[in-house]
């Protein structure tokens, strides 16, 4: 597709949105309806046949959906953007369309834990493996390469620990053998990491985190190749069903404006976050993309803009301890997602990541004196003193 405008910040606010087409309206109007009259009989022919174009009922379209999506295309520099009803329905519509009995998934090491449990569903009920690599070089992709890996699933940052992976060099050895990357971009939004100009294939979102940024909507998205996303969108969006609601996709709209200087300021917030925390005496280890002692931070430099809002810490204490940080807090939200205006803080351990086992768990680094924190758009200043007072009381 080629970009109409030249930088992200204005693609934000202009792409996919045509006022001339909407009656002048600046903002894109809400097309709350759940189907669309045709003028004749043979018009609803025309259109179920496709020689016409137009829109026939939400579940296949919507125009205030189409402008997301046009928008997410454009931002994530792909040819084709689908909207969907949540992260997990964009996920699991996807892979189910990737993949078909008897296959195999080859994952990073560390996924967002309901892709986690739509795996094993997909083991359990179609024989469908996965492995996980922590894809730190070519041979190691190699090594768990099958003739049935129908595609490479990779999420990067890694949540929570933040562990980072190299794209192009996934994408690089996958089309060696012909097979699909797909990317779950919710943690870096494509302001700040672009997997399909990396060489991957499809990329995925949440867009209920920053691309919504409001916490006020569950919402997905995936974008890449018009051949494959058409596939979707006339089977396993179209026939499993989960869509995007029309006022979703205008909330979304709205949120996308602001990406950039939103994304920007969470990303002020937590550098200087991480560098506080690492200097606390009752905080043993922070992850932070942005740490230029990480053996990742090559990688950050080559494929993200900046380290994003998400910071994990792992105090000196027990798990009790943990809880009794966030217990002390006054401002800061005790929740998951993240994304949001609002600091979030939560417990991988028992939140996020208590459906994994305990072995996996703590193979993947989540111990359970590990917390994560979604900066917030608040004053930096404010909340290094309520996480410090809390941190003072352990
Ligand atoms: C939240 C999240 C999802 C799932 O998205 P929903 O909108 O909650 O369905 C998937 N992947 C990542 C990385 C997430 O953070």
């Amino acid at each position: 597709m080629e970009k109409k405008y030249n930088h992200f910040e204005t693609s934000v606010i202009h792409a996919g949105y045509d006022a001339k087409e909407m009656l002048g309206s600046l903002a894109s109007p809400l097309f709350q309806t759940s189907t669309f009259t045709f003028e004749t009989a043979e018009q609803g022919e025309r259109r179920f046949a496709g020689e016409e174009e137009g829109y026939i009922y939400t579940r296949l379209g919507n125009p205030t959906v189409t402008i997301l999506e046009e928008k997410i295309a454009e931002l994530e520099n792909g040819e084709r953007g689908l909207a969907f009803g949540s992260g997990m329905a964009a996920v699991s519509a996807v892979l189910i369309a990737l993949t078909k009995a008897n296959d195999h998934i080859l994952c990073s090491s560390g996924l967002y834990g309901c892709t986690y449990g739509l795996l094993s569903m997909m083991k359990e009920k179609y024989n469908i493996e996965h492995d996980f690599s922590t894809m730190e070089s070519k041979d190691a992709i190699r090594a768990l390469v099958r003739p049935e890996t129908a595609c490479i699933y990779v999420e990067t940052p890694i949540n929570p620990t933040m562990k980072l992976i190299d794209l192009k060099m996934v994408a690089e050895v996958a089309h060696e053998k012909g097979i699909p990357v797909v990317v779950d971009n919710t943690f870096s939004s494509p302001y700040l990491q672009r997997p399909l100009e990396l060489g991957c294939d499809v990329v995925l979102h949440s867009a209920t985190k920053y691309i919504g940024g409001h916490g006020d909507v569950i919402a997905g998205l995936a974008v890449g190749k018009k051949e494959f996303l058409d596939e979707v969108a006339m089977t396993t969006l179209k026939d499993i069903g989960g869509v995007m609601a029309p006022f979703d996709a205008w909330l979304l709209i709205r949120g996308l404006k602001t990406l950039p200087i939103r994304v920007d300021r969470h990303c002020d917030n937590a550098e200087k976050l991480f560098e506080k925390l690492r200097s606390h005496p009752k905080v043993a280890n922070v992850y932070y993309p942005n740490d230029e002692e990480h053996s990742d931070y090559p990688i950050r430099e080559k494929q993200m803009k900046r380290g994003g809002g998400l910071v994990s810490f792992e105090i000196k204490g027990s798990k009790k301890d943990a809880q009794r940080l966030l217990n002390s807090l006054k401002f800061i939200k005790i929740a998951v997602s993240l994304g949001d205006a609002e600091t979030l803080i939560q417990h991988p351990a028992t939140m996020t990541h208590s459906v994994v086992p305990e072995e996996t768990r703590l193979e993947m680094g989540i111990t359970d004196q590990l917390i994560r924190l979604s900066a917030g758009l608040e004053a930096w200043e404010d909340i290094w003193a309520d996480l410090e007072q809390a941190l003072d009381s352990l």
